[in-house]
């Protein structure tokens, strides 16, 4: 079961070559049970993968790797209003969205095409095409790797942020997740509204569309706008979009009358990371074979033998110009070792 020096390559969507001291794919929960057995083992820094779809290794680990792979899912109960649906941490993300959608139970599908596990999505509290995984969130199961016990987290206590949670700051790498239960409602309400899908649909001159139609669109649009990790290494968007209060905004705004923003809820304001790495001229510049994707600015992708150094390095030019020009600090998504 433990294999010392692990390859991480195939756990990492931007192929580096890098190894962990110690690997270990984790098939069943009872798998905890010998390693927990095993001090040394317990005590060695560790870091728990599932596809790695949000991690820049810029070194080999030194320590252990966990990687997800429990499977399973299941419909648990159903309420007049919801279906309540249990999904294992190692199940893929996309195929699990495809299942619910053949079960007659949607929701999920403006998620679709995200790359990584069930049990990576709540990390980060995955969201795109104006939907946020807490949105269908129910509560998960989780493993505590210090002593043991197996908890259960409702999405409160999951400190559910944008692409933020509990699990990537207090718990992270201490908490491992093991299932996560969904709330998918009955009376289904088609999430649209999202400029590109709004208008593919009127293209397609559906105006009430199906949560297929959604998963279709949106399966389509990812397709044509982000590189395939499988042939390009990435880590999806490198950048958080800022959010800054009002009072910075307007200040902001006098100086880049054309710059994209969002209104929140709270009436502060989220800006476009990508829309200000353009306006610095990054689009398509490499350092080397680190580059920013020629049609994605948030992106930064591996043309072949570059380094997780290197993608940092070029991550930190980037948001030096953004900090500059607008005085605004760019927060890196991914993990990053
Ligand atoms: C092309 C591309 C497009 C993407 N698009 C989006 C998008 O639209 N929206 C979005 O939100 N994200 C997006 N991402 C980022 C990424 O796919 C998600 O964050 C995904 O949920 C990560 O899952 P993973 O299994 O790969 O996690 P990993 O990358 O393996 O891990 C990410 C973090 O989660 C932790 N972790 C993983 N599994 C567990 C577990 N079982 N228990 C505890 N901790 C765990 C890891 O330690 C690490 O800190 C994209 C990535 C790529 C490559």
């Amino acid at each position: 079961m433990l294999q010392a020096d692990y390859s991480l390559r195939k756990y990492n969507t931007f192929g580096f070559d890098v190894r962990a001291r110690i690997g270990c794919l984790i098939r069943s929960e009872a798998d905890f049970i010998s390693l927990r057995a095993d001090r040394h083992i317990v005590e060695m820094p560790r870091i728990v993968l599932g596809s790695g779809s949000n991690v820049v290794f810029t070194r080999d680990f030194d320590g252990l790797a966990l990687v997800m792979d429990l499977r399973g899912r299941r419909i648990v109960s159903q309420t007049n209003d919801a279906y309540l649906v249990e999904v294992a941490a190692g199940e893929r993300w996309h195929d699990f969205v495809n299942w619910t959608l053949q079960q007659g139970m949607p929701g999920l599908e403006n998620l679709a095409l995200i790359p990584g596990t069930v049990g990576g999505a709540p990390v980060q509290n995955i969201g795109a095409y104006g939907l946020e995984l807490v949105e269908r969130f129910e509560s998960l199961r989780a493993l505590d790797m210090i002593d043991g016990r197996i908890i259960e987290l409702d999405a409160q206590a999951c400190e559910f942020g944008y692409r933020d949670s509990i699990f990537k700051r207090v718990t992270r790498n201490q908490l491992i997740i093991l299932s996560v239960v969904f709330r998918l409602p009955k009376r289904w309400c088609a999430r649209k509204a999202y400029a590109d899908v709004s208008s593919r649909l009127a293209v397609s001159k559906i105006s009430e569309p199906t949560a297929r139609q959604i998963f279709d669109v949106i399966t389509a649009i990812r397709r044509e706008k982000l590189p395939d990790h499988t042939v390009l290494g990435n880590a999806g968007s490198f950048f958080k979009n800022p959010i800054i209060t009002n009072e910075q905004f307007s200040v902001l705004q006098k100086k880049e009358p054309d710059i994209v923003f969002h209104i929140q809820h709270d009436g502060r304001v989220k800006l476009s990371a990508g829309w200000m790495i353009d306006r610095c001229g990054w689009k398509g510049r490499s350092i080397g074979t680190a580059a920013v994707h020629k049609n994605q600015s948030l992106v930064l992708v591996n043309y072949g033998g570059a380094t997780g150094e290197q993608v940092v390095a070029l991550a930190q030019e980037i948001r030096a110009d953004v900090s500059q020009r607008f005085s605004v600090k760019l927060d890196i998504e991914p993990l990053v070792i």
